[in-house]
Parts: structure tokens; C-alpha cells; sequence
């Protein structure tokens, strides 16, 4: 039989102190929920061998696939803006990892596989709800163009896991990154004074995801800027979908600039800068706007444990910190404007588009418009009265330069994963019925067109159907 994931496994070579190995905890009864054939398929593994007994299995922890070598990582972090010194994967493992033919190298990481020895108080395991949530959000980020985490297939365990809502029945997730590395990683380092181990991530992440930067003197500098750059792009993705991520502590944080660690997110039906979901962010530190204001103060956390290798003398070193951190802003600006100019169908750049942005965001907010719909109307021709005379401006402005329908149409989705119709397919898959969240993940899967059997997928929720809160299911 050939091997059914061909691993070639990395992050087990560096030094101990970074992880944990140790095998994922068996479960009582595994049994297949669902497997995602296309992702599997890239990887070079065979969607019938996960699904199969096997593949089972292995995704449960009660058998390890030929060529794993397991561990959780090891992290620390900054939540909700609060040291946290040891954290690390508590519920999560990293089987290994593979790499496809075009030469990336993707991590096979289970989550709700039992307890680690960073789990503190936590039972090491995931719900079922969770777990699909993830899948179809991850699966929904991914067709919206936006760098992600992937679920490879779900399974479930024949145990129940206590949660706030009762018991529920247990699950755990394979998922499929770039990488796990994460800004905390680099902080639980830096927190030890251990600059050896800072600069041996260091020259982890640059040879695996940025290997034109791994020569030179510069390059630490470099992955600092690259870092910084990457994430700009992907925070202003977000913005630009109306996605809110709910904790984006410095430990659900990516150095290959991905989004990971679905818990509490969302995204926004009603358009309102202050939106937050998250049950347990009180303060609202991760509401919508302020997601790229965070992304910088993570990244000035990432620029912090990177000092030992930014200069032999502290002040150079925190002068180009401090460099490389003030740029986000322009960068974070500048991507979000062109998705603006995107989603709005202006061609070329204008000084005024900024407000016209702005303007339209400001009404759409007093008007209580739906984020997404507002957006697709513009891009199909809809004549939005709510916008009142924003529409004149913006007409003369694209009189001046527009992009074609199609190229619109392209940038403003007709489906996004609607928080009401998760909750719905995850309710319905607690009672043992998977048709709602396959037609889901379906329609998720081509966000752009629009297909008349789908409508009541692109409807905002009505009033009774309004999902004020998401959990984590820790
Ligand atoms: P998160 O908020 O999901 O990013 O998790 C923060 C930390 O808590 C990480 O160290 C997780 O591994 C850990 N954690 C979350 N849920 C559990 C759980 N059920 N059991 C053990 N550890 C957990
Ligand atoms: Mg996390």
C-alpha cells in the first residue's frame, strides 16, 4: 500500500525546547464526518483513504499514519493584550507536515486531539459545532481569495465534551497551513531571554515560507518587513469582506500570514465599524475597525522579540523596530484601498477616493445596510436609494475611470458564511443531519456568482434569526 500522507517533516528537528512530542490521546468510538476531496486531492492524498477506516483513524489520534512524528508546539502570547508566558498547543497536534509537487511544504495539525502538557486547566478537546465552523469559515475565506487556515477532514470521537451549552458530542479537525508559527512563538523565546532560539525560528520561517530573504545580513530585518507586509495584506482582506476574527491575541497570530485559530469570528451582516461578536472580548478590542490597529500592536510584540537580531546595538536595533512598524499603517492603507477601488469599480487613484470610501461606510452604518449586499448591489447595477447623493459622487468619479461589471462582480461576493446560516448547519449537525452543512460549504465555494437556487443564502438574517454572540467552544 503507498504511503497514504507522504511526510517530510521539519519542525521536529529544531531544538526540544520547542515543542512537546507526544502522541494525539485515542478515543472511544472515531467515526468519519466529512473529508474535503479537493483539498486532499492538491496535497496528494487520497480522499477515499481519509474517509476510510484508516484515514479515521488517524484524523481521531487512535492511529498514527505511517511517517507522523507528533507535537505540540510550544507558545506564548499576548491576550487581549495581557502576557500570557506559557500557553502553547493545548488541544492540538502537529502530525507533520508535507509538501506538494510545486515545492510547499503545508502542515497536517489535529486539533481536539487530547490533552498536551500545555493544556492548564483545558480537557484538550473540541466540540462538533467548533469544528464545523471551522471548516466552513476556513472554506469560505479560502474562496473569497483570502490566505487560510483548511480543514482536511472532520471526524467525530463517541466521547462528549462539556461545554457551557452542556454536553456535546467530540470532535476533532485535521487542518492544513503554511505553518503554526506564530508571533507568540517567537515571544515565548524572547520572554526567556533565549536569543539563541529566537534566532533559530528566525531562520525556521525564512528558509520555509520566505526563502528569496534566508541570505544575508539583512535578513532578519527583511522578515520583519515581510511579516509585517504580509499581514497588512491580509488584515485589509479581511476589512474588506467585513470578517472579524474575534481574538486576535498575539498566539493566533501567523508569521506565514494566514488566517488561523477560528474561534469566535464572523462576519458582519449589518455594517457598523464597532461590530463584535466574540462572547468573551468585553471590551471590544477586536471589534472591526479596530482589527487593523491590533494587527500593528501584535506586530510591534513580533518587532520586540526580533530585537536581539535587529543590530548588535539596542538603539539601532529599536530604531529599525521602530521603522519597520511605522510603515503598517501605509501599507495596511494602501491595500485596503485598492480592495476599496475594487469593490467600488474605480479605476486608476484619486486623492478623493478615501472619502469616498469613508462617506459611503459612514451612511451605510446610519442606514444599518447590509455590508455585503450593499457592496454586490453597487456591483450589479441596483440603484441604492439609501446612499442618497454618495451615488452621484460616486458616478462622476467613475466616470472618470471604472473597472468592467465583471471585474466588479468579482470583488464583491454574493455569499459570505452568514453567522445565522452556520448556526443553523451547525444545529442541524447536532441532530445528526450534514444536508445543511454541505449545501452551505457548496455556496460558499463559488462566493461570486450568483445562482438562483441560493437566494435565501445571500439573505441578511431576519430580526429572530440575529447571532449576537459566538463562542470559542474552549
Ligand atoms: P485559543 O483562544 O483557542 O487561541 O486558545 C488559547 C490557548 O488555550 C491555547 O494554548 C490553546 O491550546 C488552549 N486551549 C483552548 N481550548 C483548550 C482546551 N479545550 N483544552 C486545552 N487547551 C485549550
Ligand atoms: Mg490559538
Amino acid at each position: 500500500m503507498p504511503t497514504p500522507i507522504r511526510f517530510d517533516n521539519s519542525y521536529i528537528r529544531l531544538p526540544a525546547r520547542f515543542f512537546a512530542a507526544l502522541a494525539p490521546t485515542p478515543v472511544a468510538a472515531p467515526k468519519g464526518v466529512r473529508v474535503n476531496v479537493a483539498l486532499a486531492r492538491d496535497l496528494g492524498i487520497d480522499p477515499d483513504w481519509l474517509a476510510g477506516d484508516d484515514g479515521v483513524a488517524a484524523i481521531a489520534g487512535n492511529a498514527l499514519p505511517p511517517g507522523a512524528e507528533p507535537l505540540a508546539m510550544a507558545y506564548s502570547g499576548h491576550q487581549f493584550g495581557h502576557w500570557s508566558g506559557q500557553l502553547g498547543d493545548g488541544r492540538a497536534i502537529l502530525l507533520g507536515e508535507t509538501v506538494v509537487p510545486d515545492g510547499r511544504r503545508y502542515d497536517i495539525h489535529l486539533k481536539g486531539s487530547g490533552r498536551t502538557p500545555f493544556s492548564r486547566g483545558g480537557d484538550g478537546r473540541a466540540a462538533l459545532g467548533p469544528v464545523l465552523r471551522e471548516f466552513l469559515i476556513g472554506e469560505g475565506m479560502h474562496a473569497l481569495g483570502i490566505p487560510t487556515t483548511r480543514v482536511l477532514a472532520a471526524v467525530t470521537t463517541g466521547e462528549s465534551v462539556l461545554r457551557q451549552e452542556g454536553p456535546l458530542p467530540g470532535a476533532v479537525l485535521a487542518r492544513v497551513a503554511l505553518g503554526h508559527v506564530r508571533v507568540g512563538t517567537f515571544e515565548h523565546f524572547a520572554a526567556r531571554d533565549d536569543d539563541e532560539a529566537v534566532r533559530i525560528l528566525a531562520d525556521y520561517c525564512l528558509a520555509r515560507f520566505y526563502p528569496a530573504l534566508a541570505e544575508g545580513p539583512e535578513r532578519y530585518a527583511r522578515l520583519l518587513e515581510t511579516v509585517i507586509a504580509r499581514t497588512a495584506a491580509l488584515i485589509a482582506k479581511w476589512q474588506c469582506v467585513g470578517f472579524i476574527h474575534g481574538v486576535m491575541n498575539t498566539d493566533n497570530m501567523s508569521i506565514s500570514g494566514e488566517t488561523i485559530d477560528y474561534g469566535p469570528c464572523a462576519f458582519m451582516d449589518v455594517y457598523h465599524p464597532g461590530t463584535v461578536f466574540s462572547s468573551i472580548d468585553h471590551g471590544g478590542r477586536y471589534a472591526y475597525a479596530n482589527q487593523p490597529r491590533i494587527a500593528q500592536w501584535n506586530l510591534a510584540r513580533f518587532a520586540t522579540a526580533l530585537l536581539p537580531l535587529l543590530g548588535a546595538e539596542e538603539p539601532a536595533a529599536i530604531a529599525a523596530a521602530q521603522t519597520a512598524i511605522d510603515a503598517f499603517p501605509a501599507q495596511f492603507d494602501a491595500a485596503y484601498l485598492a480592495g476599496m477601488r475594487a469593490k467600488l469599480g474605480l479605476a486608476g487613484a484619486e486623492d478623493g477616493d478615501r472619502a469616498l470610501v469613508a462617506d459611503l461606510l459612514e451612511r451605510m452604518a446610519d442606514r444599518h445596510l447590509d455590508f455585503t449586499n450593499t457592496f454586490r448591489d453597487l456591483a450589479d447595477g441596483v440603484d441604492c436609494e439609501a446612499l442618497g447623493d454618495w451615488r452621484d459622487a460616486w458616478a462622476a468619479r467613475r466616470a472618470r475611470g471604472a473597472t468592467s461589471a465583471e471585474a466588479m462582480a468579482a470583488a464583491n461576493p454574493v455569499y459570505i458564511p452568514r453567522n445565522h446560516r452556520v448556526e443553523a448547519a451547525l444545529a442541524a449537525a447536532y441532530e445528526g443531519n450534514l444536508a445543511p452543512f454541505d449545501q452551505l460549504l457548496e455556496v460558499l465555494r463559488a462566493p461570486f456568482e450568483r445562482r438562483p437556487a441560493f437566494v435565501i443564502y445571500a439573505a441578511p438574517p431576519a430580526a429572530h434569526e440575529v447571532v449576537e454572540a459566538t463562542f470559542c467552544g474552549t
